[in-house]
């Protein structure tokens, strides 16, 4: 067997590696036109911020690839033949394949903005965006990040680490609307003040106003003020990467779909991670997932049903996890940014604002634990899983907290105050 994969992010040399493991004698060949070698998307912001070198978010050395048979082919693929099972990259050569895995990742969102072509206006995904801030961001004394997510807040973090000043445009009227509590978004707002960062709420994007050389000097908000700076970062989210699908008889939407083989409507064409569309996700899951995690998940699925092991890609319990500057953030389950009328909340928080954590429980079936989100503290992950599959009831899950501690400081200082304040609350509060 030929296996040709596209991409080598997470989620291509997951599934690469399966592949190897499970049939040693397959041909395996990795396509992709950003890098060589894979390096850990996540950790770009470090290398901005010079914490790490690019050397260093490689997490294989350059031998490893020869060393496990793993062919690769630094080159764009333009054209996807499904018919005939062939490639061409823009190398000038034509590939052959008898499996084919799409695994081509996102591209930054992009809304049509007047001004957003202006030089010093990008998003953050890949090494190009990396060299790019590298390069617009030198001797400049202001720096506007558009959105209110993930991304938005590392581009504010890596702008602070260079003594750019920072301004930040949220739609919403509070920092990640769409999926933090007001209690938690409150807190990522602290982190935000103590690094000087000024975050306009309710605020969005109008203009990007350019100089005559063809940069941008100012953005104007939605509120009519102008803002002068030098650059312009938008964090305003990705879709899947289709540059390769929708000109090919691959089925797409606004992902490549897959059924839960994580197969295309071509034979013998899979697609996985942030380029896949499930077209029917399970109970509770997403269509499109553009997590480290889930590629990482989906590689290692997708690569046991090409080695004729079919077996379907299921999400199980949602976790996720992040850093805001200095504040750890975790989530495991369903912490909803507002929860549906039969969900209750218990909300701890230190007094300083350090820490925090929610849990939601259901009281209706037994106060059964649905969800967990810590702020500045550690959860272990098996753990959280165990007790929302179990539905275990949140009296046993606070009076067991010290299994879940992932972090000895945590339960030395904070544990018997969370278990004091449950203890003390007559009613659950609600959110
Ligand atoms: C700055 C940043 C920070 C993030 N932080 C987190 C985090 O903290 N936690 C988390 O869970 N997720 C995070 N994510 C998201 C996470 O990195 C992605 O979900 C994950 O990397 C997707 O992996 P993938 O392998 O599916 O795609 P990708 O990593 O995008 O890899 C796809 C590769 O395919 C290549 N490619 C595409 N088309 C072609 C073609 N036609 N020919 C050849 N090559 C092609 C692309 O150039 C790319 O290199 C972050 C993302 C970014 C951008």
């Amino acid at each position: 067997m030929h296996l040709v994969i596209i991409g080598n992010g997470i989620t291509g040399v997951t599934a690469a590696q399966t592949v190897r493991r499970l049939a040693p004698a397959a041909r395996i060949t990795l396509v992709s036109e950003e890098s060589e070698h894979h390096y850990s998307r996540t950790a770009l912001m470090y290398v901005y911020m010079g914490h790490l070198r690019y050397q260093d978010v490689k997490p294989y050395e350059d031998w490893f690839w020869a060393e496990n048979h793993l062919e690769l082919i630094h080159a764009t693929a333009t054209a996807l033949d499904a018919g005939q099972r062939q490639l061409r990259l823009s190398n000038g050569q034509t590939l052959g394949y008898d499996k084919l895995l799409l695994a081509t990742g996102s591209v930054s969102r992009r809304f049509g903005w007047p001004g957003q072509d202006l030089r010093g206006v990008q998003g953050l995904y890949g090494l190009p965006d990396l060299a790019q801030m590298e390069r617009d961001t030198q001797g400049i004394s202001r720096g506007v990040v558009v959105g209110g997510g993930l991304i938005g807040v590392e581009l504010a973090e890596m702008l602070h680490t260079r003594h750019i000043a920072a301004t930040v445009l949220v739609r919403d009227q509070h920092y990640w609307g769409s999926v933090l509590p007001p209690e938690e978004a409150e807190l990522v707002d602290q982190q935000f003040r103590a690094h000087d960062v000024d975050v306009r709420y309710r605020t969005e994007l109008r203009e990007i106003l350019g100089d005559s050389s063809g940069r941008v000097r100012a953005i104007v908000t939605s509120q009519g003020e102008e803002i002068a700076c030098q650059w312009v970062g938008l964090g305003i989210g990705v879709t899947p990467n289709l540059s390769l699908a929708q000109d090919s008889a691959v089925e797409t939407d606004r992902g490549i779909l897959v059924d839960e083989l994580l197969q295309t409507n071509q034979p013998d064409v899979y697609a996985a991670g942030d380029c896949a569309q499930h077209r029917q996700p399970g109970a509770g899951e997403v269509a499109i997932e553009q997590l480290w995690y889930t590629g990482r998940m989906q590689g290692e699925t997708v690569a046991h049903t090409i080695c004729g092991r079919p077996t379907p890609y299921r999400r199980g319990v949602w976790f996720n996890s992040a850093k805001f500057f200095n504040l750890e953030y975790q989530t495991y389950g369903q912490v909803p940014a507002r929860p549906p009328a039969d969900v209750e909340s218990f909300y701890w928080q230190h007094p300083t604002g350090s820490c925090a954590l929610r849990i939601n429980f259901a009281p209706q079936t037994g106060n059964a634990v649905l969800g967990f989100n810590a702020m500045g503290l550690r959860l272990r992950q098996a753990v959280c899983e165990s007790w929302i599959k179990a539905k275990t009831p949140i009296q046993t899950v606070i009076q067991q907290l010290k299994t879940a501690n992932f972090d000895p400081e945590f339960y030395r200082r904070h544990e018997r105050a969370i278990q004091r304040q449950f203890a003390e609350m007559s009613v659950v509060k609600r959110y």
